[in-house]
């Protein structure tokens, strides 16, 4: 038997309970009582935990004593999200039919259950990302990707080859799934197994493998979409994917129990229609948060210049797919350039843009039956402002405008019906009464009326009674238990008429009722009860009349993300002058005094002196950068990177000039990178990145490398790095371009051995014995470390200083032959010219000797003592 349901209290409502229980043993069961949800056995211990509140029992005191636990149900939203929020699952259960007309006991039913993937309630739900939910199916030779935003109904498919578990970890860390469901089989291990999902810390779901089953998920997903076949989504011949969104749907429908009406439809991507960005990539480039895990320092903080959450969230999609084709992109551009130029078109879309509510989340809660009066009232006013924005786009004469504005819909037949239908100031709750204008519906019309009728009635009945009894203070009241009364002090009690019939006792008072506002009391219930059912019943006729016409505002909310994003990019290219780039086909990227999109927005005090980039398939295809920590190489290769991207995104870009050749894929493996996986070393992290790269790349890519080889030994990091460029650079090798940093001088020979190599560093002065960094790159190579240099910044103490200047120069002066030449595996490998300090280690040589002789494993710890204290003399 399941533990949590042993219950030995065998009333009927426990058995009931248990029952229900049964059937969501995983779930935090909420069981209506009246005005409180209870919680009881394990349940109740692990939710009053989370919640902070009191463990009480059921049956206190007695041997058969649950523990049990109960949260108000006005407020239990508060709670639903705590809960959420500590990943767990939660089914409501109300009953289902009215207390008063039950036979016995009501019957209670779980009406919909609640997952960290299925939540929709806005204060979970971050309005500037999707909030997925994510299923996967593992087969022999796919994997099957499907991911739903139930907020806002934006469903969508792929496939990936179920070979490439990076892929897959790619593409979940760009989508951030807040739930993923997977098959039992495939959680327990059997089967093509999710390795890369380990440590992921998604929550995750397993579903019985009878779900994902192609023919039932086919089925399941053309029921939904109400088709014969899924040809018309592109996905009919994708098998993986349909059984992963099938299974999808179907624990949706288990879970919801709703009409699931805005998922209208499905989207097949393919990995191959947009720049595949890996994650180191994304990482380091800090497209979408920055090192420092913030939005506001990334790419995206910057190019979110938009006014609506379907604005932003596009932002976001379009950074981490940027495009690859020639013509998408320069439609986005023309745009950008026309609102860049028309500032006070701008500003005025902008205006009307701001009054646009999340469309697109409304939606989803209207067709989940979750939306209230006033979430009509704010698709109505984002309605609104619908015309005014096509009268405004009518001004473009652009192609580009051709595809939005013939797609167009002002939505009239929708705004229309709120307007008539919904009162303008609506009260929060459907239940409060008085969200339906009048001119609806007769019989409401009549008996609001009549209510009106009544209470007037009332008010004249106050002031006859007055007259009657002689007793001014007499006065009609209304509370909620007892109704309507008369009330009239106890010192009056002798001048009341027989017909007073007495109702309750207060201190001072005592109330009556009388036959006449008997009646009109049982008017005014009667016809509040039928307001209160017909108000609900055409409210839900609106929501369900505006839910089937969910595709149309999904496609509006689509084109207003779209317009808000380029007009964003426009403000921003406005803002901080940033230029169209010209875009081809061609294998040139040129740009002229480019800049870095993040850095020079840091310190507006500090300039950033701009810099130019040619990169090509011949004589430019590798560009090796070399000069001292601290120069602006990073800096520089980020930005070039960076430029490209934005271009594909369709963005300007901040240089004076460019002219750049689509690339099909941006790869970047920059530093250190912080998120070292378990158990890996740094360099081997670099190592994985870097064999990642040197297997995917094409000639259309574009590779920035920093630093390669820094995590190993001097003599192992150029070796590799030098055998890495050999690698890239060439028509018959991979033949992308390249940028290549590194303070390994060494390799700026590459260039004088291959044609496609250019060396170039990046310009320092030399001042007073201090450098002054001029952050020019120019053509050449470094031919100095600077390393002290930056030391000395770095505020080490002078006399450490001094000391290192004093071995450099004894190194530059001596047989350095005698630490060794490195040896490196090229035939035309350089000789290791002195200048760098790492080469050789921070020891000199006569140190280095007295340590080579000493036998170690024959010293005794006293010994190893006096010995470095020896050696340290030598110093
Ligand atoms: P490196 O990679 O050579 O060690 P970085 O690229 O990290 O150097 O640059 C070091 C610092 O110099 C950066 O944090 C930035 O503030 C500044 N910097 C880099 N490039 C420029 C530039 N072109 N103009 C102004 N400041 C720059």
């Amino acid at each position: 038997a399941n533990k949590q349901n042993v219950v030995d209290d065998d009333t009927p409502m426990m058995q009931q309970y248990q029952g229900i229980k049964k059937e969501y043993p995983d779930a935090i069961l909420f069981f209506r009582m009246g005005d409180f949800y209870e919680m009881f056995n394990e349940d109740a211990k692990e939710a009053s935990k989370i919640l902070d509140i009191a463990l009480t029992s059921r049956n206190k005191n007695k041997p058969n004593a649950i523990p049990m636990c109960g949260i108000p149900h006005h407020s239990s939203t508060l709670y639903i999200n705590r809960l959420v929020k500590g990943g767990k699952t939660i089914a409501i259960c109300e009953q289902v039919e009215d207390p008063k007309q039950a036979k016995g006991l009501v019957r209670r039913e779980v009406v919909r259950v609640i997952t960290p993937g299925t939540v929709l309630d806005d204060t979970l739900l971050d309005p500037k990302s999707h909030h997925f939910l994510v299923s996967l199916y593992f087969s022999k030779d796919h994997t099957g990707l499907a991911a739903l935003d139930m907020s806002t109904g934006l469903f969508k498919v792929t496939e990936l080859p179920s070979q490439a578990p990076d892929l897959l970890r790619d593409e979940l860390s760009k989508l951030d799934p807040k739930e993923v469901l997977i098959p039992e089989s495939a959680m327990n291990g059997n089967g093509a197994q999710p390795a890369s999902l380990e440590d992921t810390g998604y929550f995750m779901q397993s579903l019985e493998d009878w779900t994902f089953h192609h023919t039932q998920a086919h089925r399941i997903l053309t029921e939904q979409f109400k088709t014969k076949t899924l040809e018309g989504f592109g996905c009919e011949d994708r098998h993986a994917a349909v059984c992963a969104a099938g299974a999808l749907i179907q624990y949706l429908k288990d879970t919801q129990k709703s009409a699931l009406q805005h998922i209208t439809t499905l989207s097949t991507f393919s990995t191959q229609d947009c720049m595949l960005l890996d994650r180191s990539t994304v990482n380091s480039l800090e497209l979408v948060q920055s090192s420092d895990g913030q939005r506001k320092h990334s790419l995206l903080g910057l190019l979110d210049a938009t006014c609506t959450p379907l604005g932003a969230r596009r932002v976001r999609e379009w950074i981490l797919k940027p495009l690859i084709r020639l013509e998408p992109i320069q439609q986005r551009l023309d745009l950008v350039g026309h609102y860049k130029e028309h500032l006070l078109e701008r500003n005025d879309i902008r205006e009307q843009l701001k009054h646009i509510f999340d469309l697109e989340r409304l939606l989803g809660k209207i067709s989940m039956a979750t939306c209230g009066p006033r979430d009509l009232i704010a698709l109505k006013s984002s309605l609104q402002v619908l015309p005014s924005i096509q009268e405004m786009i009518a001004r473009c004469p652009l192609p580009a405008m051709q595809r939005i504005r013939e797609s167009w819909d002002n939505l009239e037949s929708i705004h229309q019906l709120i307007d008539e239908r919904i009162e303008d100031d609506p009260p929060l709750n459907i239940k409060d009464g008085n969200l339906i204008k009048p001119g609806c519906d007769e019989e409401l019309d009549r008996l609001k009326a009549i209510m009106k009728d009544s209470n007037q009635a009332i008010a004249n009945l106050e002031a006859r009674e007055k007259e009657r009894t002689g007793i001014p203070q007499l006065k009609v009241g209304y509370n909620k238990i007892y109704g309507y009364y008369i009330e009239v002090t106890k010192k009056n009690l002798d001048r009341i008429p027989d017909d007073f019939i007495r109702k309750q006792s207060l201190v001072n008072t005592e109330r009556f009722i009388s036959p006449e506002l008997k009646q009109y009391e049982t008017e005014i219930t009667g016809a509040e009860e039928k307001v209160q059912a017909i108000e609900l019943k055409l409210f839900q006729q609106i929501r369900q009349d505006i839910a089937a016409e969910g595709m149309r505002i999904q496609v509006m909310a689509e084109r207003i993300g779209e317009l808000d994003t380029l007009i964003g990019f426009a403000q921003i290219a406005h803002q901080h002058n940033y230029c169209r780039p010209e875009m081809n086909d061609a294998d040139t990227l040129r740009l002229q005094n480019g800049r870095h999109p993040l850095v020079e927005r840091i310190d507006p005090n500090q300039p950033f002196i701009p810099n130019d980039t040619l990169l090509d398939c011949d004589g430019n295809q590798v560009a090796i950068i070399t000069g001292p920590n601290m120069a602006g190489k990073s800096t520089y290769l980020r930005q070039v990177a960076l430029s490209v991207l934005m271009a594909q995104v369709g963005c300007f870009i901040p240089a004076e000039e460019a002219t750049i050749g689509l690339v099909d894929r941006i790869f970047s493996r920059v530093g250190a990178q912080d998120h070292l996986q378990k158990g890996q070393s740094t360099f081997m992290v670099e190592m994985i990145e870097t064999a990642n790269i040197l297997n995917n790349a094409t000639r259309q890519s574009l590779i920035i490398l920093d630093e390669i080889g820094r995590g190993t030994s001097t003599f192992d990091g150029i070796s590799i790095a030098w055998a890495i460029v050999e690698f890239l650079q060439g028509p018959e090798r991979i033949g992308a371009k390249t940028l290549f940093a590194t303070h390994y001088h060494e390799l700026t020979e590459l260039e004088t051995l291959f044609p496609s190599v250019k060396n170039y560093n990046v310009q320092i002065k030399e001042w007073n014995d201090e450098i002054i960094f001029l952050r020019k790159i120019i053509p050449g190579g470094a031919d100095k470390s600077y390393g002290i240099h930056v030391a000395r910044l770095a505020g080490l103490p002078d006399p450490v200083l001094r000391r290192a200047n004093e071995v450099l120069f004894n190194l530059e002066n001596s047989e350095y032959d005698e630490v060794g030449t490195p040896k490196l595996a090229q035939p035309h490998a350089p000789a290791a010219g002195p200048q760098q300090l790492g080469l050789f280690g921070e020891t000199p040589p006569p140190l280095l000797q007295k340590l080579r002789q000493l036998e170690i494993d024959d010293l005794t710890p006293r010994q190893a003592l006096e010995k470095l204290y020896e050696l340290r003399d030598l110093l």
